[in-house]
């Protein structure tokens, strides 16, 4: 018996029959003696179609706006499984963001959570009501209404467990666990019992669909474990915590990332400062870079690939046009990024060369490399991408 707060999904309430099965979950942890709190998303693909609806009119609206649609998605799913919750014979409560405490800064449709005040959420629990959530979503000091970008919700249960230093976070979701590959993908793809935050971090970051990654940075802050398991399977999900066990594995993951651009400045000068030069810009223009490979100069000159996300690409190009515009400049979005995770190759060297290998022997071609203690990630051409997956994956983790 505990304090529990428990996190479903948008095609966990997809319909009504999956509202009354998320309230049977809910009221049977509630049954058993516990508090809960439970956070949701919008049903299924709403968030998904309320964008479409705002671009038909204005795809340029006022983030503001965008706000005040997209916090109507919640709004939804949290009275729908309030009252499922009612149906069953319990009591129940549900609140939007504001209503619970959710203070956040004031980047609309990308605004970081500054504070939970839980005095209503404590309160209601008080009364042991169930406390349905509404997720993604707050209010900054100007009483407007906030979202916390695309997968929010996620971050909203972990703030919460955090804030009330609840027992247990679970994210149910329409997966069991954490695999070793998207298990739709790739054949013998792995559960695991447990993962460290690093590496679901990095997962999660590398292209990993199964929870968002600020999330995970939050629940390694604030020591929250997770656990991610399946609305529609009552079984033990995958763990996240500080450590874990290796389970004779090398590696936990194989990710591969579509979202991917490459920009090539070939014959570049090569004098102090261009680097600078060329990153300072992107930078402000609020474009991330990835990888960064320089090659050795020749002649006075050399090049510098980066990769960034796919829509950036293009504009990259145009930015570094305009400013260099004695070399050639190029853009290739037909790339991938594939990736392995696991603290276990830090201390296993011929980690890289088994990666290597496994690609070398399915013919695919890496055009970058880049590596930290806990991953190593390629780029390749995009149609090799899910070959490459399945064979580093092959090479990594046992058959069974
Ligand atoms: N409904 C929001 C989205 O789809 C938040 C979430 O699902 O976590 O992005
Ligand atoms: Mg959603």
């Amino acid at each position: 018996m505990g304090l529990i707060v428990q996190k479903f999904g948008g095609s966990s309430v997809a319909n009504a029959e999956r509202v009354m099965n998320v309230a049977r979950i809910v009221t049977d942890t509630y049954k058993q003696g516990n508090d809960v709190v439970v956070v949701v998303s919008a049903q299924g693909d709403t968030t998904d179609d309320l964008i479409e609806k705002a671009n038909e009119i204005n795809p340029t609206a006022h983030k503001r706006e965008m706000d005040q649609l997209l916090a109507a998605g919640e709004q939804i799913s949290i009275s729908l499984l309030a009252m499922a919750i009612e149906k069953i014979g319990c009591p129940v409560i549900s609140l939007l963001g504001w209503q619970a405490g959710f203070n956040t800064n004031s980047i609309h449709t990308a605004a970081r959570i500054k504070n939970i005040k839980p005095n209503r959420l404590q309160a209601e629990i008080a009364k042991h009501n169930i406390v349905v959530v509404a997720g993604f979503q707050g209010i900054n000091r100007y009483d407007d209404l906030t979202t916390l970008g695309r997968g929010g919700s996620d971050t909203s249960a972990v703030a919460i467990a955090a804030a009330l230093k609840a027992d247990k976070c679970q994210i149910f979701t329409d997966v069991e666990g954490v695999y070793t590959a998207d298990p739709r993908k790739v054949d013998n793809a792995k559960k695991l019992k447990d993962i460290t935050y690093d590496e679901m971090l990095e997962l999660a970051t590398l292209g990993a669909q199964v929870l968002n990654n600020r999330s995970v940075e939050m629940a390694k802050k604030y020591g929250v474990e997770l656990e991610v398991l399946s609305s529609l399977n009552p079984i033990p999900g995958t763990i996240v915590k500080e450590t874990a066990k290796m389970e004779k594995m090398l590696i936990r993951g194989v990710t591969k990332d579509k979202d991917v651009a490459l920009v090539s400045i070939l014959k570049v000068q090569d004098t102090p400062g261009i680097a600078f030069k060329i990153f300072s810009k992107l930078s402000a223009k609020n474009i991330n870079v990835d990888i960064i490979l320089q090659s050795f100069g020749r002649d006075g000159t050399k090049d510098i690939v980066f990769s960034v996300s796919k829509d950036n690409g293009p504009i990259a190009k145009e930015l570094l046009e305009d400013m260099l515009d004695d070399c050639t400049i190029v853009c290739n979005t037909d790339v991938a990024k594939v990736s392995i995770v696991g603290a276990g190759m830090e201390s296993h060297p011929g980690t890289a060369s088994k990666m290597f290998e496994a690609l070398y022997e399915t013919n695919i071609n890496i055009q970058m490399i880049s590596t930290s203690e806990i991953k190593i990630s390629v780029i390749i051409d995009a149609e090799d991408a899910d070959r490459a997956v399945s064979a580093v994956h092959k090479a990594f983790i046992p058959n069974d």
